[in-house]
């Protein structure tokens, strides 16, 4: 690859050729005084960037908003989106897309900063983040990578030097993020609203070349690409289910087309294993809760299905029944790659008819003992039972022994087993009393040694090494749920 520049910059703007309704040229707003306090070499690397070069002033100017890096043209995005089932339009109000970064082996990435200041969509807004959110987002976003979950990557945060008002005031950040692209099926729904059949057509067609290109010549290529979305979607809620993890915000405009998970808000890993746990305070009804995730991905995909109706037919009605009938797959899909991952997480290599049951049982028990989601498959792996709290019960102890009887009647050996089950059951998870702590010394202390020890940690959370083992304590149990906080 020709080095473009000493930082490695390699901008395209592709984004920008799409019809203008898609998009306001808008630069950052400039910050008083940036100062880079986390920045990922390793990502950097990845993206071919210079990380050596970029530690200097270009790091903290171009991702606090200050410099504009050779070859980027950055734009604001316009999209709508159904924000708790409300249709509304929303767009980037407090981010922009810097260009893509095409890395040396031709993969495309946006670069986009997100608390950069107002542009046209800010609506009441102030376009800035706090620095704790981003760092949050920081933190899930990488430990999500490390857990092998398709994700958006967090390049790095810069403080802005200036107060950002929210309940009191709060240092401000910029975070860079990092993704295979930012479409959204809040995307496609703003040009369906407001746009003409060749505006949708061009919006599909882009992300049919950019997310799915050996589908360009097929036939009815749209409905193709809608079922590749939906079967997508069906993968990545599944693995979040495996883990443990809650969004909180599965509005449509928070759906990728990629298959990444995008927007860390109010999202967080839980403890105890209980289908209706919900984090968010501005989720009253639940509507977000754990178990509902599957169900709700699948009603954004309707959203989405509804606005590509266009493209699949001439004839409405015919439109609907094909999209009826895609959409219909998604349980089905979803099913099976949960049920696949959890075989995993057991250990079972083969596949038998009862084992949903078996596995069914399991969640049960775990359910009625409040116990940990991640420490109860973690002890499974490490053949501890004892460390299940759930061993004294007669129902789990019979569980065990079916669970037993069924390993043995696969073909595997004992170190087989534990290969599966230690490469699907991670031994740590970024857990919520963790992740506060290492923001609260960051933000107060500006002490960034917790969270680079708890990011060191999250990097590889499949290894069982002994570091790890202090990650893994709960926290102190206290008369107050969790909450997390959607204001940011
Ligand atoms: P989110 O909940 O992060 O998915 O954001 C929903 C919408 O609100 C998006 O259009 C954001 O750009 C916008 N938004 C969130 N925070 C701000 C802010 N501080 N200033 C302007 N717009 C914002
Ligand atoms: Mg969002």
């Amino acid at each position: 690859m020709t080095q473009h520049n000493e930082f490695g910059w390699n901008f395209d703007n592709s984004y920008a050729r799409l019809p203008e309704m898609l998009y306001e040229i808008t630069d950052p707003v400039q910050v008083r005084a940036p100062e880079s306090v986390f920045f990922n070499k390793t990502l950097a690397a990845s993206l071919g960037l210079n990380a050596e070069n970029l530690e200097n002033a270009e790091g903290m100017e171009v991702f606090g908003g200050n410099r504009i890096p050779e070859g980027a043209l950055p734009i604001a995005q316009a999209y709508a989106g159904h924000q708790f089932g409300n249709f509304t339009m929303l767009g980037d109000g407090r981010a922009v897309l810097l260009g893509e970064q095409v890395t040396p082996s031709g993969e495309r990435f946006d670069i986009q900063l997100k608390g950069s200041g107002r542009t046209p969509f800010s609506r009441g807004g102030d376009g800035r983040a706090p620095f704790g959110p981003m760092l949050r987002e920081y933190i899930i976003s990488e430990a999500m990578h490390g857990l092998g979950i398709p994700t958006s990557r967090s390049l790095a945060v810069v403080k802005t030097g200036e107060p950002v008002y929210r309940e009191t005031a709060l240092p401000g950040a910029v975070l860079t993020r990092v993704a295979a692209s930012h479409l959204r099926v809040g995307t496609f729904e703003y040009v369906a609203n407001w746009g003409t059949k060749e505006d949708l057509k061009a919006l599909a067609d882009y992300a049919i070349q950019r997310h799915f290109p050996e589908m360009e010549q097929q036939e009815n290529r749209y409905l193709a690409f809608y079922e590749k979305v939906v079967e997508r979607q069906a993968s990545l809620i599944a693995k979040w289910q495996l883990v443990g993890f809650i969004h909180g915000v599965m509005n449509t405009d928070n759906m990728t087309i990629s298959g990444e998970t995008i927007d860390y808000g109010p999202c967080a890993f839980m403890d105890e294993y209980d289908p209706a746990t919900v984090f968010s305070s501005i989720d009253v009804q639940g509507r977000y809760a754990y178990q509902n995730q599957p169900a709700i991905g699948q009603w954004n995909l309707a959203r989405f299905a509804e606005a590509l109706l266009s493209l699949f037919h001439t004839d409405q009605d015919q439109a609907v029944e094909l999209a009826q009938e895609v959409n219909g797959k998604f349980a089905k899909m979803y099913r099976s790659y949960w049920l696949a991952g959890m075989r995993e997480k057991l250990g079972i290599h083969n596949e038998e008819a009862d084992d949903e049951t078996l596995i069914e049982e399991l969640l049960t028990i775990m359910k009625e003992h409040e116990a940990d989601f991640t420490n109860t498959f973690r002890a499974l792996t490490l053949d501890k039972p004892e460390e299940t709290t759930m061993d004294k019960d007669e129902g789990f102890s019979g569980w065990y022994k079916r669970w037993q009887a069924r390993l043995d009647r696969q073909n595997k050996s004992k170190t087989d087993v534990y290969e599966l089950m230690k490469k699907s059951n991670p031994s740590v998870i970024p857990r919520n009393h963790r992740v506060e702590e290492a923001i609260e010394a960051a933000v107060s202390k500006e002490d960034y040694s917790v969270m680079e020890r708890l990011l060191k940690v999250l990097s590889d959370p499949y290894a069982y090494t002994a570091d790890q083992e202090a990650y893994t304590t709960l926290p102190e149990k206290c008369d107050r749920p969790y909450q997390t906080f959607c204001g940011t």
